[in-house]
């Protein structure tokens, strides 16, 4: 992992995308965690390849996923992105102006649901998106999903962050349930 990440992933990875990870960290340290990696980012520029102009972005934290996918966009591209973390957001905000992809994104400080919900209920929407990353609570992510099937069009993409769940999914019957993940958090205490 370690090779591929310093062979193939950092050498890609925008000067822009490197200084908000490292802003992330400066500011929140273990959560940083939340950015989506590197190697991540670049999977999800390459299914945008799939002539992707209008997205949804559900949880962007400081926007490292959200720098990503509006660099990847064409300049008339657009992103709904979501967040009720307004704080978060903003520590990312100096990094996407400089990369100057600002005009892309519209930012709803609010929770994913009541603007799926708008959306849907506005009439025009359903079927207009071509993706859509969704990186919010993980609960609600069976509510969202019944959402998006209607706002993302057939042949689109709908992609979920951390459904491996730090590889507890793979986990025997009675495994540790996210050990794994706790053990990670208490090493960085
Ligand atoms: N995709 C981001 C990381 C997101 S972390 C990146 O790569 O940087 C998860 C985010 O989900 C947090 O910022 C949190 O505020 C947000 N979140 C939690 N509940 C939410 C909700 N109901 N609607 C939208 N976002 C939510
Ligand atoms: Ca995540």
């Amino acid at each position: 992992m370690q090779y591929i990440l310093e062979t193939s992933c950092y050498p890609r990875e925008h000067e822009l995308l490197k200084q908000l990870r490292e802003a992330t960290f400066d500011k929140y340290q273990f959560w940083s965690i939340m950015n989506v990696p590197v190697d991540e980012g670049l999977l999800l520029s390459v299914l945008l390849k799939i002539n992707a102009k209008k997205i949804l972005e559900l949880g962007v934290f400081t926007g490292y996923s959200l720098l990503t996918t509006a660099l990847a966009l064409p300049a008339d591209g657009k992103i709904t992105a979501i967040d009720p973390d307004k704080e978060a957001y903003e520590v990312g905000l100096p990094f996407i102006q400089k990369a100057g992809v600002e005009h892309k994104i519209d930012f709803f400080h609010s929770d994913a649901f009541s603007v799926l919900k708008d959306l849907i209920n506005n009439g025009k929407e359903e079927g207009s998106f071509d993706f859509a990353f969704v990186d919010a609570d993980k609960e609600n992510y069976i509510n969202y999903h019944k959402l998006l099937v209607k706002l993302v069009k057939v042949g689109g993409i709908i992609a979920y962050d951390n459904t491996q769940w730090f590889g507890s999914v793979a986990e025997p019957a009675g495994g540790d349930g996210g050990e794994t993940f706790k053990a990670r958090q208490k090493s960085c205490d």
